[in-house]
C-alpha cells in the first residue's frame, strides 16, 4: 500500500517524498485513513513504530493551515517526547504548519512568543499546557483536533487530572485520536470518557 492509496493530498505526498518516507508503516497503514474521515481512533503503537506520523499526517491534512490561532493538540508525557513530536510536525508539515512546544523546564516567554505568532498547533505536556491556559495565554476553543499521545505513560505519571480539564476546553465536536503502547483499564476508561465511538487498531 501507498501513502496515497490511504487518501493523503498532493501537499503531504510531496513533502513524504522529498524527505524519504516511500511506503507507510503499519500502524501508518491502519490509522491514517480512519483519522482522515475525522473519527475518533485509539490505535496501539510503541515508538519507533511510526506513530507520530500516523496522527501528525492526517491531523495536518485536516487542519486548514491557512489560518492562524490554535487548531489541534498534541499532548505527550515529556518534554523530550514533545520536543521530538515538535520536530516530526515541521519536517512532514515541510514548513507550512507553525508549531508550539509547550513543556516543563524551558522558557515560558519564547512559548508565549510562539503562540502569539500563530502557533496552530500546540505539542506539549499537560502541566505546562494548564499553566499557559490559566495564565490566559493559551486559548483551545478553536481545536479541531486532540492527540494524546503515550496516553499509558501519561496516566502512570498521573496526568488524568490535567488531561481531562485540557479536553475540556477544547471544544466537544473535535476529533480525538489516541496511542498508547498498552491498553490497560485506566487507558480504556479515559477513552471511553473522552472520545466519541472510537474506531479502535490494534498492533
Ligand atoms: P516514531 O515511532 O513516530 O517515533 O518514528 C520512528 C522513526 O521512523 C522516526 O525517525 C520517523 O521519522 C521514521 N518514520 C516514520 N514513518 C516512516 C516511514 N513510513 N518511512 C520511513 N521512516 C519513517
Amino acid at each position: 500500500i501507498t501513502f496515497e492509496e490511504l487518501g493523503l493530498g498532493p501537499d503531504s505526498l510531496k513533502t513524504l517524498e522529498k524527505i524519504g518516507f516511500e511506503t507507510p508503516s503499519k500502524i501508518q497503514a491502519a490509522f491514517i485513513p480512519i483519522a482522515l474521515t475525522g473519527r475518533d481512533c485509539s490505535g496501539q503503537a510503541r515508538t519507533g513504530t511510526g506513530k507520530t506520523a500516523a496522527f501528525a499526517l492526517p491531523m495536518l491534512e485536516r487542519l486548514d493551515l491557512s489560518k492562524k490561532g490554535v487548531h489541534g493538540i498534541v499532548l505527550s508525557p515529556t518534554r523530550e517526547l514533545s520536543e521530538q513530536i515538535a520536530n516530526e510536525f515541521e519536517r512532514l508539515s515541510d514548513d507550512r504548519c507553525k508549531a508550539a512546544c509547550i513543556v516543563g523546564g524551558r522558557s515560558m516567554d519564547r512559548q508565549v512568543k510562539a503562540l502569539k505568532a500563530g502557533a496552530q498547533v500546540v505539542i506539549g505536556t499537560p502541566g505546562r499546557v494548564i499553566d499557559l491556559i490559566g495564565r490566559g495565554q493559551l486559548d483551545l476553543s478553536k481545536v479541531e483536533v486532540a492527540v494524546l499521545d503515550e496516553a499509558d505513560r501519561m496516566l502512570d505519571i498521573g496526568f488524568r487530572p490535567d488531561i481531562e480539564k485540557i479536553l475540556r476546553k477544547c471544544p466537544s465536536d473535535r476529533q480525538t485520536l489516541l496511542l498508547s503502547a498498552t491498553m490497560p483499564n485506566e487507558v480504556e476508561g479515559l477513552a471511553a470518557k473522552f472520545m466519541k465511538n472510537p474506531e479502535r487498531i490494534d498492533m
